[in-house]
C-alpha cells in the first residue's frame, strides 16, 4: 500500500486525500491550522460558492491564466462531479444567478462537514495544528517530509508521495502562507511571480474618497491599461486603446478607491506595474442619444431651478457634488442658462466617468493569488512534478487563477481529485 502525505487540509488538499484513500493508498493530510478548510469557511461571503453550473466547456473560458492546462484535471473531475459528490453526500446544492452554486443551507460549514466527513470514513489521518516544514527528495524521487506539531520536536517521516495543496498567499490568516512556494523552490521548481487578484483598486482621485459606502448597481465599467511612467514594455500598444476588461454589475466605493464584484473581476485582467484607467458608465442601458433627451426632459422640468439642484433624478445624493465639480459647469448656474455644449458635456461624463488606477490591494484583501508553481513543470495528466517522481500539486498553489463564480473552487477540487488519484497509484 503507497504512504502519502498531503499538505494542507483546504478545498485541494481534503478532495486529494479523499481520491488517494480511493485509490487504496495510506494517505495523511498535515494541516497547521487547529481544524479543516478555514479558508473554504469565510468563501461567499460565508455561504460558499461550491462550484459553477456552466456547461464544462464553457468553464474554461472562466480561468484567466493557463486554462488549458486544466483540460484533464476537469473532464475527469467536473462541477456535475464536485455536486454529485456533495449531494450524495447529505450536502443539498441550489443554483443562483449566473449558475453560481450554493448549499441550499447558506451555510459554507455545511461544505467543509461534508468534505471532512468523507475523508474521515475514507480512513485519511489527519493531523492538526501541525506545520510541515520541508519535502525532501532523493536522486529524483520525493522521499520524506518533516513537520512539528506546536511546541514537539520536528518529526521526519518517510513517504511514497506528497501532494502539496498549500494554496496561495492571499488571506495568509487562514493558513495560506505560501508554503508550498517554498518546498517547491528548494525542489528545483521555479514560480511565477504571486500578486493578487481578485482585488480592489487603489484608485488616484481623491473624490472618490468622499464617495465612500456608495454602492452602485447596474454600472458598467471598463478597464484600459497603458504603459506607466517608466515606459514598461510589459504593456503593449495595443491593450492602452482596447479595454482589458468591459463588465456590468455592482461596485463599491471605499476609503482607498473602489471594490464591489464589478471590480474584482476587472482586478483579473490588471497588470502590475502597468497605469490602469477604468471608465465608469452610470447609465449603461442608455445610449449618449437617449441619455441627453433624458437629461433635456429633466432640465425642462427645473428650468428655473440651479443646476446643483437639477440632478436629483440621476444620481444618488451622494454623488451629485462630485459629478457637479468633474463637470466643470457652475453649480450656481440656472439650468435655463447650461448651454448644448455642456449639456453633452456631461452627457459623455456620466457615460465614462473617469478613474486612475494606481495598483490594488495587498494579498490581505485578494481572494486569490495569481501566479505560484509554473505549470509548464507539471504534468497536467496527472498533476505531477516533471522535476521529482511523486511529489504531486494541486489547488491555488499553481499559477492558476479563475473568475468569481465558484470556478477557484472547482480548480481546487479538479486537480485535488486528478493529484490524489495519480499519487494513490504512483508506482
Ligand atoms: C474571502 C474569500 C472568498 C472566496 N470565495 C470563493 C467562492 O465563493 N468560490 C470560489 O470558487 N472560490 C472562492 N475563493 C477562493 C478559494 O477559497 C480558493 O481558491 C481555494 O480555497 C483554494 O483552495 P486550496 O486548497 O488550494 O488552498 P487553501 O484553501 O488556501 O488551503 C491551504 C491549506 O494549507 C494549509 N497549509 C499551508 N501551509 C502549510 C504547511 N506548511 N503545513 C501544513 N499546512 C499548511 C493552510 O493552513 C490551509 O488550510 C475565496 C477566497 C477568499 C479569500
Amino acid at each position: 500500500m503507497k504512504k502519502i502525505a498531503v499538505i494542507g487540509c483546504g478545498a485541494a488538499g481534503m478532495m486529494a486525500a479523499l481520491a488517494a484513500a480511493q485509490s487504496s493508498a495510506s494517505v495523511t493530510v498535515f494541516e497547521k491550522n487547529e481544524k479543516p478548510g478555514k479558508k473554504i469557511y469565510i468563501t461567499g461571503k460565508g455561504r460558499c460558492n461550491v462550484t459553477n453550473a456552466c456547461d464544462v466547456t464553457d468553464f474554461f473560458g472562466h480561468v484567466k491564466r493557463n486554462p488549458r492546462f486544466l483540460y484533464s484535471a476537469v473532464y475527469g473531475y467536473d462541477n456535475s462531479a464536485v455536486m454529485d459528490f456533495f449531494e450524495n453526500n447529505g450536502c443539498k446544492l441550489k443554483v443562483e444567478r449566473g449558475d453560481r452554486v450554493f448549499p441550499v443551507s447558506d451555510h459554507s460549514s455545511d461544505i467543509i462537514r461534508t468534505l471532512y466527513n468523507a475523508v474521515k470514513k475514507a480512513g485519511v489521518k489527519v493531523v492538526f495544528d501541525t506545520e510541515v516544514l520541508s519535502v525532501e527528495s532523493c536522486e529524483g524521487v520525493v522521499s520524506a517530509i518533516t513537520y512539528a506539531k506546536s511546541g514537539d520536536p520536528i518529526t521526519r517521516e518517510e513517504f511514497d508521495g506528497v501532494i502539496v495543496c498549500t494554496g496561495g498567499v492571499s488571506y495568509p490568516s487562514t493558513g495560506s502562507t505560501g508554503d508550498g512556494y517554498k518546498f517547491a523552490k528548494e525542489l528545483g521548481h521555479s514560480l511565477v511571480k504571486p500578486v493578487p487578484s481578485l482585488v480592489p483598486f487603489v484608485i488616484e482621485e481623491e473624490w472618490c474618497k468622499d464617495l465612500q459606502g456608495l454602492s452602485l448597481k447596474n454600472v458598467g465599467l471598463k478597464l484600459f491599461l497603458s504603459k506607466d511612467e517608466n515606459d514598461k514594455p510589459s504593456v503593449k500598444k495595443k491593450k492602452a486603446d482596447k479595454p482589458v476588461y468591459d463588465g456590468f454589475g455592482e461596485m463599491l466605493f471605499t476609503h482607498f478607491g473602489v471594490s464591489g464584484p464589478l471590480v474584482l473581476t476587472a482586478s483579473c485582467h490588471y497588470e502590475e506595474n502597468a497605469k490602469g484607467k477604468l471608465l465608469l458608465d452610470l447609465k449603461p442601458a442608455l445610449t449618449e442619444e437617449q441619455l441627453d433627451k433624458r437629461i433635456l426632459r429633466d432640465f425642462e422640468g427645473a428650468i428655473n431651478k440651479q443646476f446643483k439642484n437639477a440632478l436629483g433624478g440621476l444620481f444618488p445624493t451622494k454623488l451629485i457634488p462630485v459629478m457637479i465639480k468633474l463637470s466643470g459647469i457652475d453649480p450656481e448656474k440656472a439650468v435655463h442658462d447650461i448651454t448644448k455644449e455642456e449639456r453633452q458635456g456631461l452627457v459623455k461624463l456620466i457615460k465614462s466617468v473617469p478613474m486612475t488606477v494606481v495598483g490594488t490591494r495587498n494579498f490581505n484583501e485578494a481572494i486569490i493569488t495569481r501566479g505560484g508553481i509554473n505549470v509548464k513543470e507539471i504534468d497536467p495528466s496527472t498533476m505531477e512534478s516533471k522535476m521529482v517522481k511523486g511529489l504531486f500539486f494541486a489547488g491555488e498553489v499553481l499559477d492558476i487563477d479563475a473568475e468569481t463564480g465558484g470556478f477557484n473552487l472547482q480548480v481546487a477540487w479538479s486537480t485535488g481529485y486528478l493529484a490524489g488519484e495519480s499519487a494513490g497509484t504512483i508506482s
